[in-house]
C-alpha cells in the first residue's frame, strides 16, 4: 500500500513516519509513505499557498491550485485516481472500521488543511471524503493524517508481529480490550489476577472476555449491541454474575 500526505510540513509528517513500528514497516516494504510539499506547487515566485476569505473574516484559507496541482503530480494521465481524503474537523469521525476500510486499498492520499482551512472548489473538485479525528479544532491537518495513517499501517498484513495483535485490541470486534499486566507478579502490593498464573489457556481466554465485556460495559455502554455478543459470551457473563 502506498500513503501519500500532501502537506506544509512534510518533514514533520516524515519524521513521525520514520520511527518505530511504522518506520520499520517502511523498510521492510509493507508500505511506502511519501510526503510531498504543497508549498513546491505554489506556482509563485513568493511561494504563497494561502490568501484572505473572500467575504471577509479572520485567517488565511489555502488557495485550490497549489492543492490540485500537487495533488495531480502523484499520477499519471491515464492511471486510477488515488482516493483522496480530506483531513477536516467537518469530516465524518474517524474510527476502527474505516481503518481496516482503508488499509484494503492500494493507495490513499491524505489532504492536511492549514490556516482557516482549504478553498472549497479544491474539496468539491477532487476530495472522495472528509475524515476528522474528533469534535474539536487543531491548527492543521498533519496530526490527523498521522493518526489515520499510524491506525492504517497497523492493519496491513505483516506490519504487527501477528494479527492476534489487533484483532484482540480495543474497537477491533467491538469491544475494549481487557486490562493486562506484565512482571513482577506484585508491585506495590498489588497482584495479578491469579488466573493469568495458571497456565490455563482456555481459562485465560474466557477470563478476558468477561473482563473485555465489563470493561466496555463500564465505560462505552453505546459500543455494546447484541451483535458483538456470542451465546458463549453471555453464558461466560452469566457464570461471572453468578459467582460473585
Ligand atoms: N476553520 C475550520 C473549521 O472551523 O472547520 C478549521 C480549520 S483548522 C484550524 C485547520 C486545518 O486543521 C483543517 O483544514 C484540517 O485539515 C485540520 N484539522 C483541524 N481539526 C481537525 C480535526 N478534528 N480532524 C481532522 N482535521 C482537522
Amino acid at each position: 500500500m502506498r500513503i501519500d500526505i500532501l502537506t506544509l510540513f512534510p518533514e514533520m509528517c516524515q519524521t513521525v513516519m520514520n520511527e518505530s513500528i511504522i518506520g520499520r514497516a517502511q523498510k521492510a516494504g509493507k508500505v511506502e509513505i511519501v510526503c510531498t510539499n504543497i508549498r513546491d506547487f505554489s506556482g509563485n515566485k513568493h511561494n504563497k499557498v494561502d490568501d484572505t476569505p473572500y467575504g471577509g473574516g479572520m485567517g488565511m484559507i489555502m488557495a485550490a491550485s497549489p492543492i490540485y496541482n500537487c495533488y495531480k503530480s502523484l499520477y499519471n494521465e491515464g492511471e486510477p485516481k488515488p482516493h483522496l481524503i480530506y483531513m477536516s474537523p467537518k469530516g465524518k469521525v474517524f474510527d476502527q472500521r474505516k481503518a481496516i476500510e482503508l488499509s484494503k486499498l492500494d493507495r490513499v492520499v491524505l489532504l492536511c488543511g492549514h490556516y482557516e482551512g482549504i478553498d472549497q472548489r479544491v474539496i468539491d473538485e477532487i476530495v472522495d471524503e472528509e475524515l476528522s479525528i474528533g469534535d474539536f479544532v487543531l491548527t492543521g491537518g498533519e496530526l490527523p493524517a498521522l493518526t489515520v495513517a499510524d491506525a492504517v499501517c497497523r492493519m496491513l498484513p505483516g506490519v504487527l508481529s501477528d494479527d492476534i495483535c489487533f484483532e484482540e485490541e480495543s474497537h477491533f470486534a467491538g469491544l475494549l480490550e481487557y486490562p493486562q499486566y506484565t512482571k513482577p507478579a506484585v508491585w506495590n502490593d498489588r497482584e495479578v489476577p491469579e488466573v493469568l498464573l495458571s497456565g490455563n489457556h482456555a481459562k485465560i481466554n474466557d477470563w478476558r472476555k468477561v473482563q473485555s465485556i465489563l470493561t466496555t460495559l463500564e465505560r462505552r455502554p453505546d459500543m455494546l449491541t447484541e451483535e458483538n455478543l456470542s451465546e458463549k459470551d453471555k453464558k461466560l457473563l452469566k457464570k461471572h454474575f453468578e459467582k460473585k
